[in-house]
């Protein structure tokens, strides 16, 4: 049974933090789409889309450090308006360092689950961002699970981390005991910093195995952005390494496969697309 997730970039691209991996930083001037605040009727519609092409969790990302006053407001908002409209979607908020209150606060209007990455390792984090640290994602993620939220956190492979990078996050998260962990593989940019792309295929199996291997009753463990470059053709293997899950649709800023290709592709393969997310 596989599991799909979709993203939706709702504020894009403004953000003054410096973290190397991301078009989103403003230093960086990678050529992407950047806006403030979607439209809520646009939301909406794009949630309707990808929940008729299976999705059953939605994320709502924004750009940017952390929550402020107006970010949650309109976070709430929308899930607010989702959760009425699209009651089976189970939304997810990615909005960057949180506090108690806000996630509180957006509990109150429907976010079932937090997304907050950890990214790479505490060694290695200073080499990727230095504008906020390790320290304060740890902490957001503890102040999800501490508010009774679903806590959604993993992070990205392939930046120029080690092994012993790759095996210390994965240790990390399974200190927070996620409900559900994304693994990235990082997507080169000329605008950024990060040249090439540090991971192969099997290197991203061996993610997906050891991460399955910490964490035997994960109920998700998701492949998310990078899936197309390391696995186009060759899905099976990530399923086979302990994967159950992978995001359709575009990511933040990088155009993904068409949500029916990978419908049509799953089933080629055997597989069940799951209709709801008890249990996961
Ligand atoms: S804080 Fe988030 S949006 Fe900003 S540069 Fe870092 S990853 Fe990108």
């Amino acid at each position: 049974m596989i599991f799909l997730c979709a993203i939706n970039n709702v504020l894009s691209g403004t953000c003054n933090e410096d973290c190397k991996f991301c078009t989103q930083s403003v230093r960086y001037k990678a050529a992407i789409e950047r806006y403030t605040f979607k439209e809520e009727e646009t939301v909406l519609q794009e949630a309707r889309e990808a929940a008729a092409n299976g999705a059953l969790g939605y994320c709502l990302v924004t750009a940017g450090k952390g929550l402020d006053d107006r970010t949650t407001d309109y976070i709430a908002r929308l899930a607010r308006r989702l959760s009425t409209e699209l009651p089976h979607l189970r939304l997810i908020a990615c909005n960057g360092t949180a506090g108690e209150e806000q996630l509180r606060y957006l509990k109150a209007h429907g976010v079932a689950s937090y997304n907050h990455n950890l990214e790479t390792s505490e060694r290695y984090y200073p080499s990727i961002c230095t504008t906020h640290s390790w320290q304060e994602r740890y902490a957001t993620c503890e102040a999800v699970r501490s508010v009774g939220l679903s806590l959604c956190s993993g992070g990205i492979f392939g930046m120029g981390e080690c092994p012993e990078d790759r095996e210390s996050l994965l240790q990390s998260l399974r200190t927070l005991n996620p409900d559900s962990v994304p693994l990235n593989f990082y997507i080169p940019n000329p605008a950024l910093p990060i040249p090439e792309r540090t991971i192969d295929r099997e290197g991203a199996l061996a993610v997906i195995r050891r991460t399955r291997q910490l964490l035997p009753d994960l109920p998700l463990l998701m492949v998310a952005g990078g899936r197309e470059a390391l696995f186009g053709g060759a899905e099976k293997s990530m399923f086979d390494a302990g994967a159950n899950a992978i995001v359709i649709g575009n990511y933040l800023t990088t155009p993904g496969e068409a949500p029916d290709r990978d419908r049509q592709r799953l089933r080629e393969l055997g597989y069940t697309i799951a209709t709801d997310c008890h249990g996961a």
